[in-house]
């Protein structure tokens, strides 16, 4: 017998923990044909209505249904950390509690795996029913994040992951405070299928992610698996010194030559306002990565738990 874990991050999620339940198991067929044992945890990211508590009715019925509380909201990435941690499972995937990652698609998943392959991806192909200016700026993010970092970022991918043991270990060996899970699967790399289907609209309940938070995620993905904005800091540094060594010989020159007519006051006012505004850029650039450095220094735990079971 092979164990499955299927691990499913839930924020305020009460609608949808039965029917994602009634739905993975559709494939209980599937599961008997292949000697797959699953268990099914569920990771209550502090939800404010009745997750936990549609997930321990499922417990009394079920005993493959296991759950991880936090104490409070820690997002969906903590969600994922403290599920890889607790998965037993020789095979692990995560999928999103609304079915908007289709348990369906699990058989061929799984026909990847035993073909040979470390984990099969999901991505998808169309953002349909997403507003027209997030897709847009989505897509911008994808293209300046493959740009300048190394690691590679799929545009559209999703979280549905189905991997073996040996990446869950590797993935859990990154321990790092600010997590960027699209980031970190590429950086751990092994051989990754990708299987490209329709955008599926959430079942119930409402998204979690306005359009600010998904700006400040994709920030944070930025520094998480890029330095190259430091390089820009630098490299204007460069440019304004030259440009100021430069002034620096024409005006000495010009004095000498015509003598020292006072005028240039709007000019002046045009260079400080410039030159402090890079400044002061350059300044945040560095003050995100040391405020990230910082957090990642205090070494506080990812997540805190409530219930286990
Ligand atoms: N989620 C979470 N913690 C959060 C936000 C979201 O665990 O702080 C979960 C949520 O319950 C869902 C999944 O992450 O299972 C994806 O969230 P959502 O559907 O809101 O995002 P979208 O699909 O719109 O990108
Ligand atoms: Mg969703």
């Amino acid at each position: 017998m092979k164990l499955l874990s299927v691990i499913v991050p839930c924020y305020n999620e009460e609608e949808n923990v039965r029917d994602f339940y009634d739905e993975l198991f559709k494939n209980a067929a599937f599961f008997q044909n292949n000697e797959i044992e699953v268990e099914l945890l569920y990771i209550d990211d502090g939800s404010r209505d009745k997750t936990a508590e549609e997930v321990r009715k499922l417990r009394d019925e079920d005993a493959r249904v296991h759950l991880v509380s936090f104490s409070r909201n820690f997002g969906k990435e903590a969600a994922i950390y403290a599920g890889l941690q607790k998965a037993k499972g020789d095979l692990v995937v995560l999928m999103d509690a609304d079915l908007q990652d289709p348990p369906s698609l699990l058989p061929e998943m799984y026909g990847y795996i035993e073909a040979g392959y470390d984990s099969v991806a999901t991505r998808r192909v169309t953002r349909k029913g997403e507003p027209v200016l997030r897709s847009f700026f989505a897509r911008m993010f994808y293209r300046l994040m493959n740009r300048i970092s190394r690691t590679e970022i799929v545009d559209g991918a999703r979280d549905y992951r189905l991997m073996t043991r040996q990446v869950v270990d590797a993935i859990l060996a990154m321990t790092e405070y600010n997590r960027f899970t699209k980031g970190i699967f590429g950086w751990v790399g092994y051989e990754t299928k990708w299987l490209e289907y329709e955008n599926v609209e959430r079942r119930k309940g409402e998204t979690k992610w306005s359009f600010w938070k998904l700006f400040l995620y994709s920030l944070e993905g930025i520094v998480a698996f890029s330095t190259a904005p430091l390089t820009i800091a630098v490299v204007m540094g460069t440019l304004f010194c030259v440009l100021a060594f430069a002034m620096i010989i024409f005006i000495i020159a010009r004095t000498l030559l015509f003598g020292d007519p006072t005028s240039g006051w709007p000019s002046l006012v045009c260079i400080i306002l410039l030159v402090s505004g890079v400044q002061l850029f350059c300044l945040g650039i560095l003050g995100q990565y040391l405020s990230k450095t910082y957090m990642e220094v205090k070494k506080r735990p990812i997540y805190l738990v409530k219930e286990d079971f």
